[in-house]
């Protein structure tokens, strides 16, 4: 049985033996050609009962799956009542399939009538999301993974590839192997295993980014990088290039804490060579200026016309499995289903086409904005998916008391317990991997199966059924009256393509009419799948025409960083991130033995001159303190930190210690623009125990 990975944004094709659980890499499919990592490799043994939730509750009390989804729709009906729609809100995540996905923002935006649906996404990839728009008018991914093979340089900007996106990193060291002059370019305040294989490693200072790829837009226009051919297709050149005339090379040395020969090296490399890709991640989405950032980036590819052609463009890697099939369906509450806006057009569209007068005209609560409606009593019902917002958000242990106080919490999940299940009222129990399935999109644009090929432990149910059953029940039947998930699957197809003459990037419509059959073989596929390319788009913008009115991109004027500094009680700057063979909070890879392994305790990466500056050694117990709260965890030296910065590990939470939960330390500052917050630079003091 062929399916896919549930983990990242590589959406590697994976093979299961049903009979003895063996998991192997699909050599068919084109994100990972056999290749698996080890969290991938891993699969089989996250299946089975244990820890599972495998039975509805209601306020502690099993109950059979129709009276939890009877309480569930006369609770949010009688909320909707007296307080509107504004007082519900859904919180869901990219780790639903594209139907789940789908039928909540249908229900939550169609139906009940507000835009109160946001998800873990947020934290994930808003900023990019902007920066496309804003640049082609489009949240469209330009890039595929095949150019990992076909750049002439690769440049890695906030993002440790090499364990967060094992597979592509696996594809690029290959690539590395088989072209020595292959350049890498690897761009974080770390030196991380990602820099293992660089030609050039820049250890800025933490949120100067802008800065840096502002100085590279001015160097091209000095240096005669500008591919004079793309200029037709550009609009605000002049203004953008004068915005950013004066980070020259001395002023962005400054400003980035890095030496001017470093900058060349880069800038001359990315000016000189015809294929440069690069890649971005957190460290570029997960920050004040996120999505600034974002554009930064977009401006020096289109100014250079490195986009659109194998081996070359700007190429955000999505974190989570399907964080692009929610963007495609709506999944942030500042869009609607199919790429649409609020437009007084597109919500007629929208109306017209699922035969609702109820469609949300306004954009809802973005996830830090949501769970503050939360604690103010504004928002009275939040149903939760499939996440677990009580420790990944920041201020996780504020979030974690304003769902204590909220009057309604509904929560679907795989495990039995989590930091979040802890204050449901209504707990669902739902399909895991290897249970349900669907669809989602990887962070190429490819649509690839995730496939059922075990039976559902206990009572565990679809996310989209579970959906569909509280939507029926609220009197909106015929709209929610789907059987399989294929029939939700070739309406979201249908809407892609509603009214869409090629104005929406985002455009499937050729698989509107798969059949059961065909949508149960449906192989890998990059949208748009239309009349146009009925077996899908690879790259994107080869003819140079973007989705603006005018079929121009925008450059943007950005680049001013916002960098914050550590204070005199908090002299230390602390990061955020992934490790290698975990997952988000740990409910499933921490369930496996040997992906424990790795590391099986919170720990801290320390600069050895802070650590004995701090009386710390290897293997000491020490409290991190932000002006939040403090967390406890063993001291690991690493050199290849700057003196002043810290890194923590995200995945510890509550449940494995009071005190292990990091985000409790972050303050929830987002970016103004694209709402995600800015996880990666938190003031901290060390405190030994
Ligand atoms: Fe899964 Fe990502 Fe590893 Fe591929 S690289 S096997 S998608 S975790």
């Amino acid at each position: 049985m062929k399916t896919t990975c549930p983990y990242c944004g590589v959406g590697c094709g994976v093979e299961i033996d049903a009979a003895d659980r063996s998991v192997s890499g699909d050599r068919q499919h084109p994100a990972n050609f056999g290749r698996l990592c080890v969290k991938g490799s891993a699969l089989g043994e996250t299946l089975g009962q244990e820890g599972r939730l495998l039975w509805p509750q209601v306020r502690g009390q099993r109950v059979s799956i129709d009276r939890a989804l009877d309480v569930v729709a006369s609770e949010l009906q009688t909320i909707i009542a007296q307080h509107g729609p504004q007082a519900v809100a859904f919180y869901a995540s990219g780790q639903l399939l594209t139907e789940d996905y789908y039928v909540a923002n249908k229900l939550m935006k169609g139906f009940i009538g507000a835009a109160n649906i946001d998800t873990n996404s947020r934290l994930c990839m808003a900023s990019a999301v902007v920066g496309y728009k804003r640049a082609f008018g489009a949240d469209a991914v330009p890039c595929c993974y095949e150019d990992l093979e076909q750049a002439d340089v690769v440049v890695l900007v906030g993002s440790n590839a090499a364990w967060a996106h094992p597979v592509a990193w696996q594809r690029l060291v290959q690539a590395k192997q088989q072209r020595p002059e292959m350049k890498l370019v690897v761009i974080d305040p770390r030196r991380t295993a990602s820099c293992e294989l660089a030609d050039v490693h820049l250890a800025l200072r933490p949120g100067s980014d802008g800065a840096l790829f502002a100085g590279l837009l001015n160097w091209l226009a000095i240096q005669g990088g500008i591919d004079q051919t793309m200029l037709p297709h550009l609009a605000n050149v002049d203004s953008t290039l004068a915005a950013c005339a004066d980070w020259d090379l001395a002023a962005v040395a400054h400003t980035c804490q890095l030496a001017d020969a470093d900058i060349l090296a880069f800038w001359q490399l990315f000016t000189t060579q015809p294929r440069v890709l690069t890649l971005w991640c957190m460290g570029i989405n997960q920050s004040q200026t996120g999505s600034d950032n974002n554009n930064a980036i977009l401006n020096v590819h289109l100014l250079s016309g490195k986009i659109g052609r194998p081996g070359c463009g700007p190429f955000s890697l999505t974190g989570q499995p399907n964080a692009m099939g929610g963007r495609e369906v709506g999944g942030l509450a500042n869009q609607l289903a199919a790429h649409m806006g609020f437009s007084p057009q597109e919500v007629d569209r929208l109306g017209r086409f699922w035969h609702s007068d109820r469609v949300a005209h306004q954009p809802g609560l973005m996830a830090v904005d949501l769970f503050r409606a939360i604690e103010r009593g504004e928002v009275k019902a939040v149903w939760i998916m499939g996440t677990n917002p009580a420790v990944s958000m920041p201020e996780g242990n504020r979030v974690a008391e304003a769902l204590r106080r909220c009057p309604l919490v509904i929560v679907s999940e795989v495990s039995a317990v989590t930091d979040t299940s802890a204050f449901a009222d209504v707990l669902l129990p739902a399909q895991a991997w290897g249970e349900k399935n669907g669809t989602v999109t990887n962070s190429e644009r490819r649509i690839s199966r995730q496939r059922g090929f075990v039976a559902p432990v206990g009572e565990a149910k679809p996310d989209w059924w579970l959906l569909a059953q509280v939507a029926q029940r609220l009197g909106y039947g015929a709209a929610f009256d789907w059987q399989h998930p294929h029939e939700v699957f070739v309406e979201h197809a249908a809407l892609s393509g509603f009214e869409n003459a090629g104005s929406r990037a985002f455009d499937i419509s050729a698989l509107a009419t798969l059949s059961r059959e065909q949508y149960d073989q449906l192989t890998p596929v990059q949208w748009p799948v239309n009349a146009a390319a009925p077996h899908g788009s690879s790259r994107l913008f080869a003819t140079r025409h973007f989705y603006h009115p005018d079929g121009k991109a925008r450059l943007l004027p950005v680049g001013i960083p916002i960098l914050s500094s550590p204070t005199r009680h908090y002299p230390l700057l602390m990061n955020t991130g992934r490790i290698r063979d975990q997952w988000h909070t740990m409910t499933r890879t921490g369930n496996v033995t040997r992906l424990m392994q790795h590391y099986d305790e919170p720990f801290v990466l320390l600069h050895p001159h802070d650590a004995a500056a701090h009386g710390l050694g290897q293997g000491d117990l020490t409290r991190v303190q932000s002006t939040l709260g403090w967390w406890c965890g063993r001291v690991m030296i690493d050199h290849g930190l700057t003196r002043g910065q810290l890194f923590i590990p995200m995945h510890w939470t509550r449940q494995f210690s009071a005190q292990a939960n990091v985000d409790g330390l972050v303050a929830a500052r987002s970016c103004p623009v694209s709402g995600q917050p800015a996880l990666k630079q938190t003031a901290v003091r060390l405190q030994p125990l």
